[in-house]
């Protein structure tokens, strides 16, 4: 196995007294495609903040690329892209160019000009998620799809090796779903970017992921997708705790 990214130790977490995570263990690959799944409430998001240094660990170790959280300086090497990556108002005062721009800050610092490599890098990372042709629009005119997308330029400018995306796909419509995991897949493929998604989109994205992991609290599961996709409505009930149906995403 590749060397891991993440990796956390009997990490627990509570807000006030409620534990929302108990004694993790996890580790996440370098080069995997990882797919985050679990019931709502599970604890997905707090363990993404954990990631991004947001929260602290009531309890265990977290490392990020082999250095401890605590000394660990490199953030622009993570890429985050959040649940609200496509709310936008129409009449958001903000070209694509711009809004991308901002995934900058972390390395040239605010207020300062961007240099003609930096202007290179901003427009070939819109060209890279198929928006080059609206680079100078405002973002409130596009689509839910399209600003999504813009947000993921936004967190790929400053080259991050690592890629978190929570629940990117909810309010995303079907055809723009299929897009958003074609730019996936290639990130991971031709621009070896490691993944870590957190969906509820588990059919799609079992035929992309290299694996999944299943939170409720503690890891339920962590394995490739052709054992998550082999476990019965029974272990998946017992998971979510109430009855699953499983949909066939057999094409
Ligand atoms: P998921 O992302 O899997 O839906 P979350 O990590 O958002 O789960 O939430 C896990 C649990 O923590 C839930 O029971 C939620 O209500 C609780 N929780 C989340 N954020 C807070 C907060 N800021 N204060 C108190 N409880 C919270």
């Amino acid at each position: 196995m590749n060397e891991p990214i993440i990796s956390m130790k009997n990490v627990s977490y509570a807000y006030e007294k409620k534990i929302v995570l108990n004694a993790i263990n996890f580790e996440l690959p370098k080069g995997a495609f990882m797919g985050l799944v679990g019931p709502n409430g599970g604890g997905k998001t707090t363990l993404i903040k954990l990631v991004l240094g947001l929260l602290k660990p009531t309890q265990g170790t977290i490392t990020l690329f082999n250095e401890p959280i605590e000394k660990f300086k490199e953030r622009n090497k993570i890429g985050f892209v959040s649940q609200k990556a496509n709310s936008f108002n129409k009449g958001f005062p903000a070209t694509v160019f711009e809004v991308v721009s901002t995934g900058l800050t972390a390395k040239i610092g605010y207020f300062k000009f961007l240099n003609k490599s930096h202007k290179e890098k901003i427009l070939s990372t819109i060209e890279k998620v198929g928006l080059l042709e609206y680079a100078y629009e405002n973002v409130g005119n596009l689509s839910g799809g399209q600003q999504q997308r813009v947000f993921i330029a936004r967190a790929l400018v400053s080259n991050p090796e690592l890629l978190i995306l929570d629940e990117p796909t909810v309010g995303v419509d079907t055809n723009n779903v299929k897009r958003f995991y074609e730019l996936l897949h290639d990130l991971h493929e031709n621009n070896e970017i490691t993944l870590l998604l957190v969906t509820h989109d588990t059919g799609t994205m079992t035929e992309h992921a290299t694996d999944i992991v299943c939170l409720n609290k503690t890891l339920h599961f962590h394995g490739k997708p052709e054992d998550y996709t082999s476990l019965t409505e029974n272990d998946l009930s017992n998971f979510y705790g109430h009855p699953v149906n499983i949909v066939s995403h057999n094409h």
